[in-house]
């Protein structure tokens, strides 16, 4: 273990991570961040919906809040961490090394489960989309197939025609719908599609999807739902509370888990998943920190009368 005990050590250098880390630094804490590059921001090429910014890209963002953060004194290695385990302290392993914490705060995000489809990669973010918060407004009026692999997907294809556009069909993949839904589907005037998409069809833009069959389906965007996985392995030795169905994590009101002094901000809780909430969980969870870190400062301190700090 390397000598110094860092007062948080944070995982992720998403919003949440970052946010979380311009506090903590502020408050002159010591602060080791570990991102392994390449996340769910970093893929976003076009983000709306931040208060103030019309349009700037996820890799803005990491890379002036890695900025900033570095400015309030933060460490930021990339790095990949592989495991977590607490004793009194927190000891956080990358392949490289290990380092002591008295608090972590998780910010690593999750990944989105992406179908077989070719030239993805090239539309991810730019007419392909997966989630309706973040680009839902970008389809206002366009033709647009909304596809999924569960019955949630659905769901999706009326929010779409209801807010956006009156042009939605609907792709079930890989599942049959029940009749129940296909009358649902069909009172909303939504065209349901058969068979399996090949290749999402366009140059700079989508303009369709090449079915297996050889026909093609015109489209100028796609809505996809197919579920996300946690970066989470490296929590595997600890024991964390989940929510029912043993998927996200179960946090406070300031995004502690059920492990003491283990903090968990954005999209892995139970919480939507969108920039300004996971810097905004970033926040919280960092003031808590160091306002836990503070009292114990206080109360260990001879002399000093035990205060009660601002909740
Ligand atoms: C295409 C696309 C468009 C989007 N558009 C919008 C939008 O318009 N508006 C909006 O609000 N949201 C948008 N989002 C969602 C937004 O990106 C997420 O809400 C946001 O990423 C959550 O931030 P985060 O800090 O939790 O995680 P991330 O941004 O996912 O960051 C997590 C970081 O942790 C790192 N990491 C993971 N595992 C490890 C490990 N073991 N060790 C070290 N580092 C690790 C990753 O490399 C990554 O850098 C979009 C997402 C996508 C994919």
């Amino acid at each position: 273990m390397e000598g110094l005990v860092y007062d948080c050590i944070i995982i992720g250098a998403g919003p949440g991570g970052l946010q979380a880390a311009i506090y903590l630094g502020r408050y002159n804490r010591s602060v080791l961040l570990f991102d392994r590059s390449g996340g769910r921001t970093w893929h976003a090429p076009h983000i709306e919906n931040m208060l103030t910014q019309r349009d700037i890209s996820g890799s803005e963002i990491v890379l002036r809040g890695m900025e900033q953060a570095r400015s309030f004194g933060v460490t930021i290695e990339q790095e990949r961490v592989v495991a977590v385990e607490k004793d009194d302290l927190f000891a956080v392993r990358t392949g490289a090394a290990t380092y002591a914490s008295r608090a972590v705060i998780v910010a690593s995000g999750v990944y989105d489960k992406l179908p077989p489809l070719g030239n993805l990669a090239r539309f991810l973010g730019q007419g392909y989309y997966t989630c309706i918060d973040c680009d839902g407004y970008k389809t206002t009026g366009r033709k647009i197939v909304v596809m999924g692999d569960e019955m949630g997907s659905i769901n999706l294809a009326v929010a779409m025609k209801r807010m956006f556009t009156p042009d939605v069909s609907y792709l079930p993949w890989r599942f049959s719908l029940p009749a129940s839904t296909q009358e649902v589907l069909a009172e909303e005037n939504i065209t349901v599609l058969t068979g399996e998409p090949k290749n999402i069809q366009g140059g700079s833009i989508v303009e369709g999807l090449e079915m297996a069959d050889g026909s093609s389906v015109p489209c100028e965007g796609i809505m996809a739902s197919f579920g996300v996985t946690l970066n989470d392995d490296y929590l595997k030795g600890l024991v964390v509370k989940r929510d029912a169905h043993g998927f996200k994590y179960v946090v406070s009101r300031e995004f502690e888990s059920s492990l003491e002094g283990l903090f968990i901000v954005g999209p892995l809780n139970t919480g939507q998943d969108q920039v300004v909430i996971a810097a905004g969980e970033g926040a919280v969870a960092a003031i808590e920190i160091n306002r836990r870190f503070l009292q114990q400062e206080m109360e260990t301190s001879p002399g000093n009368a035990v205060c009660a700090w601002r909740r």
